[in-house]
């Protein structure tokens, strides 16, 4: 059985069907993108898996359990995490602090945070900080830091909490080439060695062929292509939508 199974959902606002009648599987330790133009749907999915959104139709399993209609904050606690595109970070907080109120946040003990235990749960932030890279910059203020190591900070936020799916939508906006392929790199570092499983969209061809596993490709909000490189390569319908051929 697949970590996430959505079937058929769909979403509307007004008269425009931004997700029609979609279905797809996502098994554990899959790094799995989610292709298609700007307006076709991507961002809808997203935020009805988040629970941002009840789908007008269909349903959403996690872990065989259905988690559509769910609240975001019910959802997250069941290991759904996400990265967000705006900095979730805080800038006058350093990468360190930032991971432990994370740490703080997901054991529910934020009265902690007033009380004068700044060691709290720096030993396990110190590990998700190492595995993203970001234990030598540990100290400094997030607003200091780069943008690609913002992203890095933001990637063991989500991790404090221990998701076993993890929803990023377009993670690399903004970044150069080089930073967007660290940080997709890092991503499916992180998927093999957690046995975790990513859904993300990416505007990068390239970015997205060297790094997922799978890709499903949605137009007009329905899903027209799944597969992996090759196949989504020569699918007929992808090059009509992205090259009009
Ligand atoms: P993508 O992320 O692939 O660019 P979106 O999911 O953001 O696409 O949008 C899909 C379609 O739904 C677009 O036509 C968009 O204008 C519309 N849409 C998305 N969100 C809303 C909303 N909150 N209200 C009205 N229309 C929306
Ligand atoms: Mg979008």
């Amino acid at each position: 059985m697949s970590l996430l199974q959505v079937r058929n959902i769909s979403k509307s606002f007004g008269g425009v069907k931004a997700v029609d009648d979609v279905s797809f599987d996502l098994p554990a330790g899959q790094l799995l993108a989610l292709l298609g133009p700007n307006g076709a749907g991507k961002s809808t999915c997203f935020n009805i898996l988040n629970g941002q959104y009840r789908p007008d139709a269909g349903s959403v399993l996690f872990d065989g359990r259905r988690i559509d209609g769910m609240k975001p904050r019910d959802i997250w606690r069941l290991g759904v995490g996400r990265t967000f595109q705006i900095s979730a970070t805080f800038a006058s907080m350093t990468a360190l602090e930032n991971v432990q109120m994370a740490l703080i946040s997901r054991e529910r003990k934020l009265f902690q945070l007033w009380s004068p235990a700044a060691s709290l749960y720096r030993d396990e932030a110190m590990v998700l900080l190492e595995q993203v890279g970001m234990a030598a910059q540990a100290e400094r203020a997030c607003g200091v830091l780069a943008y690609g190591d913002i992203k890095r900070v933001e990637l063991a936020v989500a991790l404090a909490n221990r998701p076993r799916l993890l929803l990023m939508d377009e993670p690399t906006a903004g970044m150069a080439p080089q930073e967007r392929n660290a940080l997709m790199a890092l991503t499916k570092k992180l998927v093999v060695e957690r046995n975790l499983s990513v859904l993300f969209t990416e505007h990068s061809m390239d970015v997205v062929f060297t790094f997922a596993d799978r890709m499903i490709v949605l137009a007009r909000g329905q899903l027209i292509a799944e597969g992996d490189g090759d196949v989504i390569r020569n699918h007929p319908k992808v090059q009509e939508v992205y090259f009009g051929s």
